[in-house]
C-alpha cells in the first residue's frame, strides 16, 4: 500500500508539473501568435483607409479627370484617368477598357464613371493586400506610396489589437511593449514593424511579467483537484493504518484475555475435579472431608464470580441501565467499602454525603464503586491506604477514590477503561484480572451520564473520579 500510495502521489505529481509545462508551452504560443495576428490586423486596418483615401482621390473631379472614348478598332470602351495638374515627371495618365463592360459609352455618363471608380478601388485593394502599390499616375502612386510608408505605425494601436487579440484568446494579463524588453520578464519573439524592406528594422517585443502565476492560475482547479484526490487517499490510508494497527493491538488484547481466562477458569475447575474425585474414591474423616468440600465451594464460588462479572458487563451493552432510583451517596460508599474485605478504607465525609443522592440504578452504582475500590485493593501491595470523599454542587455529585498504589502513567490513563486492557508493567500475573473492571465502571458511568476519570494522587497513587449530573 505505501507503494502504491507513494507511486500514485508521484505520478500525481508528475502529471501536474507535465500541466503546467504544456499550459506555459501554450501561452507561450499564444502570446507569440497574437503579435504577428496584431500586427497584421493594424497592417490591414491601415490598407483600408488607404483604399478609402484613393476613393476619394480618383473621385475628386479637381484632381483626376475619368473620360471615356470608343475604340474604333476594338469596337470598346476606353477609360482615361488623367491627372488635371501633372507634376511633369513620371505617367500622367493611364487608359484601360474593362473586360466586363460591354456597353459603347462616350462621353461618359455617371454610372460609367462610377463602374470604373470601383473597378480602380478593387485593383488597389488587391494590390495593397499583395503587399505592394502600382503607380497607376505619378501623383496617385505617390500618394498611396507616402501614406502606406511614411507613417510609421502607431504603437497604441499595435497595443490595443494585441490587447484584444490575448483577450480573444483567453489571456488577460498586463503586458509591455518594447524594443528591449527586461531580463526578469518573459518575452515573446520580436516582430519588425518597419513599412518596408528598405528601411531600418523597427523591432518590437512583447513582455510578461508573472506568467508563473498567470499559467498557475490557469490550472488552479485541475491542481486543486488533484491535491484534494492526493489528501483524501493520503487520509484513507492513514486511517487504514490506524485501523489495522488497533486490530492488531485488539486482538493482542484479546489473545492475552483467552489466555488469562482459561488459566483462571482452569485452575479451579481443576481443583474442583482433583478435589471431587478425591472425595469420591477415598474415605475420608468428617474433619478432611470438610476442607475438601470447602475446597470446592471456595473454587465454583470464584467461578461464578467470575462469570457475573463477565455477565454482568455483556448485560449492560444488552439491555442497559434502569435508573428509577434516589442512591444516597453514603450508603452506596458504606455498602461498597463493606464489601471490599479491608479496613484501610477512610470515608472522611461521610457525615455531609448522606445529604448527596445519585438518581441511577443502586445495583450498578455498587458493583461499580466496588470495583475501583477492589483495583485500589488489588494494586496497593497489600497495604492499602484509601481514601473516598463525595462531594456535591449545583450540577453534579462527584465520588472521589484515592489510592497510595503504583499510580499509573499519563500514557495509560485513557486506554485503561477499554476492555481487556490490562497494564502490562503492572505485574499482570501477580495480580489477577481480566482487564474489565474499569470498562464495566465507565459504561455504568456513562450510562448514568456521567463521566468516569483518573489522575495522580498527590504524592503517590492514583484518583478515579466518577462524576454524575444531579
Ligand atoms: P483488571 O481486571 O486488570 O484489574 P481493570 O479494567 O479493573 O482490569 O483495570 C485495568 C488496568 O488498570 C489494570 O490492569 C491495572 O493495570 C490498572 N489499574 C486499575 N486500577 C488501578 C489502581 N488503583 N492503581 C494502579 N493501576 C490500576
Amino acid at each position: 500500500m505505501s507503494f502504491c500510495v507513494s507511486g500514485i502521489v508521484g505520478l500525481q505529481l508528475y502529471f501536474s508539473y507535465k500541466n503546467f509545462e504544456a499550459e506555459k508551452k501554450a501561452f507561450e504560443k499564444n502570446t507569440n501568435e497574437s503579435l504577428q495576428t496584431a500586427l497584421d490586423s493594424v497592417l490591414e486596418q491601415r490598407d483600408q483607409i488607404l483604399v478609402r483615401d484613393f476613393e476619394r482621390w480618383i473621385s475628386d473631379t479637381s484632381f483626376i479627370n475619368i473620360t471615356s472614348r470608343i475604340d474604333p478598332a476594338y469596337g470598346v470602351t476606353v477609360f482615361t484617368m488623367a491627372e488635371v495638374n501633372p507634376s511633369g515627371k513620371g505617367q500622367d495618365k493611364v487608359s484601360m477598357s474593362l473586360e466586363n463592360f460591354t456597353k459603347k459609352v462616350e462621353p461618359i455618363t455617371p454610372e460609367a464613371r462610377n463602374v470604373f471608380v470601383n473597378h480602380m478601388v478593387n485593383e488597389v485593394a488587391q494590390d495593397l493586400k499583395k503587399g505592394y502599390v502600382f503607380f497607376y499616375t505619378q501623383k496617385l502612386g505617390d500618394s498611396l506610396a507616402d501614406r502606406k510608408y511614411l507613417k510609421p505605425i502607431d504603437t497604441a494601436e499595435f497595443r490595443a489589437q494585441y490587447k484584444k487579440e490575448l483577450v480573444r484568446r483567453g489571456i488577460s494579463i498586463g503586458f509591455s511593449l518594447s524594443p528591449k524588453p527586461g531580463a526578469n520578464y518573459f518575452k515573446t519573439r520580436p516582430v519588425n514593424i518597419a513599412l518596408k524592406r528598405s528601411q531600418p528594422k523597427r523591432w518590437l517585443t512583447a513582455s510578461f511579467a508573472n506568467t508563473g502565476l498567470f499559467v498557475f492560475d490557469q490550472l488552479k482547479w485541475v491542481i486543486a483537484g488533484s491535491a484534494v484526490l492526493l489528501l483524501v487517499t493520503l487520509f484513507c490510508f492513514g486511517y487504514m493504518l490506524r485501523l489495522l494497527l488497533t486490530q492488531e493491538k485488539l486482538s493482542a488484547i484479546k489473545d492475552d484475555f483467552i489466555n488469562n481466562m482459561t488459566h483462571e477458569l482452569h485452575t479451579p475447575l481443576t481443583s474442583i475435579i482433583v478435589t471431587a474425585e478425591a472425595l469420591q474414591k477415598f474415605r475420608h474423616e468428617p474433619e478432611t472431608q470438610n476442607r475438601y468440600l470447602g475446597i470446592i465451594v471456595h473454587q465454583s464460588k470464584r467461578l461464578s464470580a467470575l462469570t457475573a462479572e463477565i455477565l454482568a458487563s455483556a448485560r449492560v451493552q444488552r439491555t442497559g441501565i434502569v435508573r428509577d432510583q434516589m442512591v444516597n451517596a453514603r450508603s452506596l460508599i458504606d455498602d461498597a467499602i463493606a464489601s471490599s474485605n479491608t479496613a484501610n478504607i477512610d470515608f472522611p465525609n461521610r457525615e455531609s454525603a448522606g445529604h448527596i443522592f445519585i438518581r441511577g440504578n443502586y445495583d450498578h452504582l455498587l458493583r461499580a464503586l466496588a470495583n475501583v475500590l477492589d483495583n485500589a485493593v488489588k494494586y496497593s501491595n497489600g497495604r492499602p491506604k484509601i481514601a473516598v470523599t463525595a462531594q456535591a454542587d449545583a450540577k453534579s455529585v462527584k465520588i472521589r477514590i484515592c489510592d497510595d498504589g503504583p499510580g499509573i502513567p499519563d500514557a495509560e490513563k485513557n486506554r485503561i477503561f477499554d476492555p481487556f486492557y490490562r497494564i502490562q508493567t503492572h505485574n499482570v500475573h501477580n495480580v489477577k484480572g481480566y482487564g474489565l473492571g474499569l470498562s464495566y465502571v465507565k459504561k455504568i458511568v456513562e450510562g448514568h451520564s456521567g463521566k468516569v476519570s483518573v489522575e495522580d494522587a498527590p504524592g503517590s497513587g492514583s484518583c478515579f473520579i466518577l462524576l454524575f449530573p444531579k
